[in-house]
């Protein structure tokens, strides 16, 4: 876990990993623990707001908004998300977010996806609402390991009471690979969510 306690992954450096492809964190057929838990995620709920934090192009997105739900997503990179638009063959809009200076929202025709090309950090309840659902993966362990708590406390701010949270993570040595993703051990988790 030391061994990563100081790295740090710009935002430029996310945004030229799309502009170059070294996208291998994406899931083309999408990731099947979302499949094996959709249950827990959604708990015989119907018409749920979804949030997915550091969203890239992920095609969960796609199958959440095709089952009735509303989806929304944060990311970085405008090239990801029109890259989503595009391999699903969803009409979308654009239009500027008047509380965050330089974000976007991209917002399918059919309204049940709402994507912010902006930084997590600049999101807050009062501009995004609150969810029912979270699917973290690639986020929480995308996160610079110093913003961890800052992110965590962020994503507690926008959850609903009765909400559910699913998080995936990855077990590995830290002093093997310097990540992301990163490696957030169990315990830190329970003491990030409290
Ligand atoms: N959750 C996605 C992508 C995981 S990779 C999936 O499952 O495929 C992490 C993504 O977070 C990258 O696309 C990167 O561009 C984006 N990202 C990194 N830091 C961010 C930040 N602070 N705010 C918004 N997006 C960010």
């Amino acid at each position: 876990v030391g061994a990563q306690q100081e790295r740090e992954v710009t935002l430029q450096e996310w945004q030229s990993k799309w502009e170059t492809g070294k996208i291998g964190f994406h899931k083309e057929r999408g990731h099947p623990l979302l499949q094996k838990y959709l249950d827990v995620l959604l708990n015989g709920r119907s018409g749920l707001r979804i949030f997915f934090p550091l969203c890239g192009k992920a095609v969960e997105m796609k199958w959440l908004a095709d089952m009735g739900h509303t989806v929304v997503g944060v990311e970085v990179s405008e090239q990801a998300l029109k890259e989503f638009f595009a391999e699903h063959s969803l009409p979308y809009c654009e239009e500027p977010v008047p509380e965050i200076a330089g974000a976007k929202k991209l917002q399918s025709t059919s309204g049940n996806i709402v994507l912010y090309c902006c930084s997590i950090y600049d999101l807050s309840s009062s501009i995004v609402g609150r969810f029912d659902g979270v699917w973290d993966r690639g986020a929480l362990v995308a996160v610079n390991p110093r913003d961890r708590q800052r992110y965590v406390s962020l994503m507690i701010t926008l959850m609903e009471k009765s909400s559910s949270y699913l998080l995936v993570t990855v077990s590995y040595d830290p002093n093997k690979h310097k990540g992301p993703p990163f490696y957030v051990p169990e315990s830190e988790i329970k003491s990030l969510f409290g």
